[in-house]
């Protein structure tokens, strides 16, 4: 018999023992304790009309099901220049996966299927890159080389992606220091993935081959907020230039963390912004748990390098199972073995991450590089067991297990076993030496899974196909010359206007800045109260109201501009929105009709007053000044709006109080 172990104590210890806190209490002490660093790539669509390196449109989406024909491939690793296997490219042979693209004529063509060499590079997203690069303050270079990168998970069919560096060695200001960035590429897009079951993994090729541009940061947050403050100031940048795809999957981040000790650890694909808090504060303690589990391996077992796992394969007659995944193992005429891990014991069962322990590090990579779908494991240590206690020690004993031993039970077909149990075995052992180099794929509740082995340095090389395009110094200049206003005075700007920082985001995202200046300045409206009818009004408008596509912005200029001609006070035109967002091509007039708008003499609806006041003393019982003024405003609302400005209003009922 072992020794009593609870695995529920021995997981709030761990996580008590590593000084984890959960990130709403950290400061800036604990992300010091642990050595916190973070680094961006972000990642933008550019708005052109055709592909990067091909003629096929730009930005149309298919749904899944529409496709004109299917491509299946098999990647296989081949020996790069230097003679060497990549790591990443191993892993993905091992998965034995079948790729499967779906295709539509209308979107691609020869070029994404690797059937064709490229055609000459997009002169339009160039000339967008090179803008966004002379905004960061980077140095464009003098030419333009076109690289290939190593893309061996299927994503990109030819198995590399052309991309190419414009600008290097930039700086992004944030509120309290200064970001350097390493670096502006133009590159294609990837696939977009449609599933990924067992062995098949499918995508479409619509998205393939856009060109997007990556901003790469220099590893200089300190915590977690800087580094969404950087990526949210990068995102401007990006999209104050008009010229970048926005909505849901046109920014992307991959977030790279390492804390104290650690390894570099990447991100990849992170939607939005407000998670990278969380994200990055997650990942930073995974590691520091990561660095205990070495310690506490090193106390318990002297010689690491003579390590190895045993595993027995499990006779199902010979237990109680009652847990549904092994009944469907059994049905399915799958294996189910018991692997014996000496010296785990405690390690299974140790805090890596919120809700999360060493054990779901070992079942992430059995998913991603066996194909084992989950629930894909059972063990030792979990906090609510699937299998009895009694059942638990026959595998023990089948296994000859010894007390400071940790089991697993794993179940799949006969022929993704040996993968499974070479995954388990190079898991464990990495554990010995701290944080394995890997990408992982993140959630919203800011917890993140294995996604497969970060590539290797040498995965860039020549693109034999593509000539070297210079850059001359006027070509260069006469960009510069057309840049828009800088971000950071467009930021400057709003402040000094007073309007609500919670706009910003929403402005900037829709690069409504310059229409909101052009209001400002050209028809003299109080920039609080433009400012606030953008970021409030029209957001709130659009998450429910829809418009045609293509709806222009400028209409509500005009509609400002009706506004003031008219005479009428600003606040109808947060009435009038709506049906202006529907129905963009109806007269102003026929708006107001639409909204029941009724024009009223001001002296008329002032003169109301005395007699409302008489009343609300009446029916009210009441001479309380405040209730009066609120009650009287009530009543006048809706004869009063766009007829006099509600301020005025309310300042002229209370006079008369
Ligand atoms: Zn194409």
């Amino acid at each position: 018999m072992t020794k009593k172990f609870d695995p529920r104590k021995n997981y709030e210890a761990s996580k008590k023992k590593i000084g984890y806190v959960p990130r709403k209490d950290a400061t800036q002490k604990d992300y010091d304790r642990i050595g916190f660093m973070s680094g961006l790539e972000v990642h933008q669509q550019l708005l052109t009309s055709r592909k990067l390196f091909c003629n096929c449109p730009a930005g149309l989406y298919h749904d899944d099901d529409d496709y004109d024909a299917e491509l299946i491939r098999h990647m296989r690793p081949t020996l790069s220049e230097l003679g060497e296997y990549d790591g990443t490219a191993l892993m993905e042979f091992k998965t034995r996966k079948e790729i499967i693209y779906r295709v539509k004529n209308e979107t691609t063509c020869t070029y994404e299927v690797d059937d064709t060499p490229p055609f000459p590079l997009n002169r339009e997203a160039l000339e967008i890159a090179i803008e966004i690069s002379l905004l960061s303050k980077l140095n464009i270079v003098g030419e333009v080389h076109i690289t290939r990168k190593q893309y061996l998970d299927g994503s990109i069919p030819t198995g590399f992606q052309r991309t190419a560096i414009i600008g290097v060695e930039g700086a992004i200001p944030l509120r309290h220091k200064t970001i350097r960035l390493i670096q502006l590429s133009i590159e294609e897009d990837a696939c977009r993935e449609i599933s990924d079951i067992g062995h098949v993994r499918t995508y479409k090729t619509d998205r393939l081959g856009m060109p997007l541009i990556e901003t790469v940061t220099y590893p200089e947050c300190i915590n977690p907020d800087e580094v969404k403050e950087a990526c949210d100031y990068i995102r401007f940048l990006n999209r104050s230039t008009g010229k970048v795809r926005t909505g849901i999957g046109a920014g992307r981040e991959d977030v790279n963390v390492s804390c104290r000790g650690g390894s570099r650890v990447e991100i990849k694909g992170v939607s939005h912004t407000r998670w990278i808090p969380e994200l990055t504060h997650n990942e930073c303690f995974r590691q520091w748990a990561l660095l205990a589990v070495r310690s506490e391996l090193q106390k318990k077992i002297p010689e690491t390098e003579k390590w190895n796992i045993s595993h027995e394969y499990l006779r199902f007659h010979s237990f109680n199972f009652t847990y549904a995944p092994l009944i469907a193992a059994k049905k399915a005429h799958h294996n189910i073995v018991a692997v014996n891990l000496p010296g785990f014991r405690g390690i299974l069962s140790h805090f890596t991450q919120p809700g999360k322990m060493f054990a779901d590090e070992i079942s992430d990579r059995l998913k991603v590089i066996a194909c084992l779908d989950k629930p894909n494991l059972i063990h030792s240590e979990e906090l609510e067991p699937a299998i009895t206690k009694d059942d638990m020690e026959k595998v023990r004993i089948v296994l000859g297990a010894g007390a400071e031993d940790a089991q697993l039970i794993i179940w799949g077909p006969e022929e993704d076993m040996k993968t499974a149990l070479e995954t388990i075995e190079e898991r464990c052992k990495m554990a010995f030496t701290g944080v394995p180099n890997e990408t992982r794929k993140s959630f919203e509740d800011g917890t993140t899974i294995f996604e497969r082995v970060l590539p290797g340095a040498d995965r860039m090389y020549p693109d034999t196909d593509s000539a070297p395009i210079p850059l001359e110094d006027n070509y260069i200049e006469d960009i510069r010359k057309r840049l828009p206003e800088e971000v950071t005075e467009r930021y400057h700007k709003m402040r000094d206007w007073d309007i609500p920082e919670d706009t910003y985001t929403f402005i900037f995202k829709k690069n409504l800045f310059p229409l909101i200046e052009r209001i400002i300045s050209e028809l003299d409206y109080d920039p609080k109260f433009v400012g606030s009818f953008f970021g409030h009004r029209l957001k709130f408008v659009e998450g429910h109201h829809v418009a045609p596509v293509n709806f222009d912005y400028n209409v509500i200029f005009d509609l400002f501009r009706f506004v003031r001609d008219e005479n009428l006070a600003p606040e109808i035109i947060d009435q009038m929105l709506p049906v202006i967002f529907e129905h963009p091509v109806m007269e102003f007039e026929s708006v107001l009709t639409t909204i029941k708008f009724k024009r009223h003499d001001r002296t008329d609806i002032l003169n109301k007053i005395p007699f409302l006041i008489e009343k609300f003393e009446r029916i009210k019982k009441s001479t309380e000044k405040k209730a009066a003024a609120d009650w009287i405003m009530g009543q006048l609302r809706t004869s009063a709006t766009g007829n006099i400005p509600l301020k005025e209003l309310f300042v002229e009922i209370n006079s008369k109080l």
